[in-house]
């Protein structure tokens, strides 16, 4: 509990809203942090992201299939959907988008394939939350399955990243998603998957309840230092020690660079399609 909260006796503290990209923002970048949840108003992003546009298409296209009737629920559809869908911002040029358009729809269309249609998930698209004494947690998980007598966690990845098990074992997000899931539904969730579009390769972890446990109290770490944040410039701590920049090559993707002097000075500003080149690994798709 903060100085500020215990000033406030007698009354109930304020939970701390936290989402999966709030703590991981904070982890990755406390000034990040700053530009995006504490500065009112934000100042000024960056153009969008093409790799961004491509997960934010498949997204949608899959949400939209399993809101079709049964019968409808083909991989044609899917391919159509992810037409329907199509976001084309932060590519080179028009036929960059239309390229890589293609390429998601044969994506999509694959992956479609593989699904079941009768296999109804729990939730799509679906908030689940939960709260401690201090955390008030929200989430949407991309897709919410029943399997026998227990809820898994599946989330998408449009990424070249190719993902191990240490990727599902280590998130965060999906430990987050997996304990809100049982208390929103009162259903035993322990499994996460990660479904990666591109190569079909589904990741799999089995937490118990003891990892996540240990991944709600790495939450309840990184929310308290978030969250005592205001409290410490309130007591004139100065703003970059509070909310220190923490620059690397990844300040080449950041949305804010330009406000960022240390940012720049780490990383050149990758170009808006940068993420989708074939001799990089881009980065994956935002939650
Ligand atoms: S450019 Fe780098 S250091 Fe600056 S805010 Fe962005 S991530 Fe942080």
């Amino acid at each position: 509990m903060t100085a500020t909260q215990l000033d406030l006796a007698g009354m109930p503290a304020r939970l701390f809203s936290a989402t999966p990209s709030r703590l991981s923002t904070w982890l990755d970048c406390p000034r990040r942090y700053k530009f995006v949840y504490v500065d009112r108003p934000p100042p000024a992003k960056g153009p969008p992201w093409a790799h961004n546009s491509v997960g934010a298409s498949v997204h949608a296209a899959l949400a939209a299939w399993w809101s079709l009737p049964v019968q409808r629920r083909t991989p044609v559809s899917a391919g159509a959907l992810v037409r329907s869908k199509w976001i084309g911002l932060g590519f080179r040029d028009d036929e960059q988008a239309l390229q890589w358009r293609e390429r998601a729809v044969e994506m999509v269309s694959a992956y479609a394939e593989r699904l079941d249609p009768y296999d109804e998930p729990v939730g799509v698209e679906r908030t689940v939350a939960m709260r401690t004494p201090t955390l008030a947690f929200s989430g949407r998980i991309d897709r919410l399955d029943r399997r026998g007598n227990e809820l898994v966690v599946v989330d998408y990845k449009t990424g070249r990243h190719v993902l191990t098990t240490d990727d599902a074992r280590g998130s965060l997000a999906l430990a987050l998603y997996a304990a809100a899931a049982a208390r929103t539904l009162r259903t035993r969730c322990l499994a996460v998957e990660l479904h990666h579009l591109p190569t079909g390769r589904v990741v799999r972890w089995e937490h118990t309840e003891a990892t996540l446990d240990r991944q709600l109290g790495r939450a309840h770490d990184i929310a308290a230092e978030a969250a005592a944040a205001p409290a410490r410039i309130a007591t004139g701590e100065d703003v970059d020690a509070v909310y220190p920049p923490r620059a690397g090559p990844m300040c080449g993707w950041c949305d804010f660079a330009a406000h960022c002097a240390e940012g720049r000075a780490a990383a050149a500003p990758r170009a808006s399609w940068a993420g989708l080149a074939e001799d990089i690994a881009p980065l994956d798709d935002e939650d």
